[in-house]
């Protein structure tokens, strides 16, 4: 890989024929379009989140004549070039001197760069920036994205893979996923965590479909020129849900849970969904129940697994109340403090544990509407409270 410092490129010049795409959230291209800022491997436009803090930052420093790093372009061709590292700052600055953003004066009074006095606007077009021109094959160009640590945020796991497998099956899904403007986003937004823009959602549909192996199923499909699987699948789980909650106003607790893997493992079962809302509601209402996003899997699984909710334990004070209680008769009888090892045959038969070798236990269990107090608390030894399970 071959590498050219430039000195002499000026903002004016790289913003000229400047584009922002807002539908996609792409600057798009600089330098009389010889320049594209956004190639297909390159994350979204980032710097304008929390209230634009880091694209305002960059405008800050240009008129403090601060440094703002190194800009990285690959040369594809005779005078066209891509940028490689730098497309956040770029963009910033297109942005900024096409007036789609203010930044705050010394008065705290929001100027756009057409309200700037002639010598910031003269400040800021002449800054030169600081270029490296870098040409090679695309695998070098590639590996090297890869291995660069990019100022700022660092590339996550999805937007890398979406550098290392670009081609028009990464363009598809990006335009259908990765886009803020896509309506759908509202209804994804109630079972999946995360924004278009850092690829949580088409992470997310990729995860479903290829059954968590992402990259396997990015390198397979590569080429294709079309998404079809992916949105059919993709849509199919979400219709699924669904169908089986039918909530008018879904619960917080179902966002970000392993959707794909609950699909999978439970599409083919039969639900009442009447039932199934009768269920979750009740579940919702029991003060017992600790982990309300476990309530899904635990009705999907026919209400099997009473650990998903992580059930209230007892507390300290009553299991010490126990234990005594149980020791000082046990004591009185000659026999074990657990009532299980008291009636057994072996040498625990007549064993007294201490505190710390003993686990509560529920008499009658919560699945059967025991609750968690003293009149409903058993101590028993760790090796009968394991084998009873965690009911
Ligand atoms: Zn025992």
């Amino acid at each position: 890989m071959e590498t050219t410092l430039r000195t002499d490129i000026t903002v004016a010049a790289i913003c000229d024929g400047f584009v922002y795409n807002e539908l996609e959230g792409k600057g798009l291209y600089g330098l009389s379009g010889k320049l594209v800022i956004q190639p297909e491997y390159q994350r979204n436009y980032i710097y304008a989140d929390q209230g634009g803090k880091r694209e305002k930052a960059v405008i800050h420093s240009l008129l403090k004549g601060y440094p703002l790093g190194l800009i990285y372009f690959n040369k594809v061709g005779e005078d066209r070039f891509e940028v490689l590292d730098g497309q956040q700052r770029i963009t910033s600055i297109g942005r900024f001197v096409t007036n789609k953003f203010a930044i705050s004066d010394e008065r705290g009074n929001p100027q756009y760069f057409d309200s700037l006095p002639k010598d910031k606007q003269e400040k800021i077009l002449q800054t030169r920036l600081l270029i490296y021109e870098c040409e090679g094959t695309e695998t070098e160009i590639k590996e090297w994205f890869q291995t660069i640590n990019i100022a700022g945020v660092p590339l996550n796991e999805q937007e890398l893979l979406n550098a290392i497998y670009s081609g028009p099956f990464v363009t598809l899904a990006r335009a259908e996923f990765s886009n803020s403007g896509n309506a759908n986003i509202h209804k994804w937004r109630a079972y999946i965590r995360g924004s278009a823009n850092r690829q949580d959602y088409l992470r997310t549909a990729l995860d479903w479909v290829s059954k968590g192996d992402i990259s396997g199923y990015m390198s397979q499909h590569r080429y294709d020129d079309n998404i079809d699987e992916l949105k059919t699948y993709f849509n199919t789980v979400l219709d699924w849900i669904e169908s089986v909650f039918p909530f008018e106003e879904v619960p917080s607790e179902m966002q970000g849970l392993e959707w794909g893997r609950l699909y999978e493992t439970y599409h083919s079962n039969a639900y009442d969904p009447k039932k199934v809302m009768e269920d979750v509601q009740a579940l919702y209402e029991d003060p017992y129940v600790r982990k309300k996003s476990g309530i899904f899997e635990f009705i999907l699984g026919g209400k099997a697994d009473p650990s998903l909710l992580e059930v209230r334990v007892f507390d300290e004070a009553v299991k010490k109340t126990v234990y005594a209680r149980q020791t000082k008769e046990a004591e009185e009888k000659g026999i074990s403090n657990c009532p299980l090892c008291a009636i057994g045959h072996d040498a625990n038969k007549c064993r007294i544990y201490k505190y710390n070798e003993m686990d509560a236990d529920h008499v009658t269990a919560w699945s059967k509407g025991g609750k968690s107090t003293e009149e409903n608390c058993q101590m028993l030894c760790i090796t009968h409270n394991r084998a009873k399970g965690n009911k």
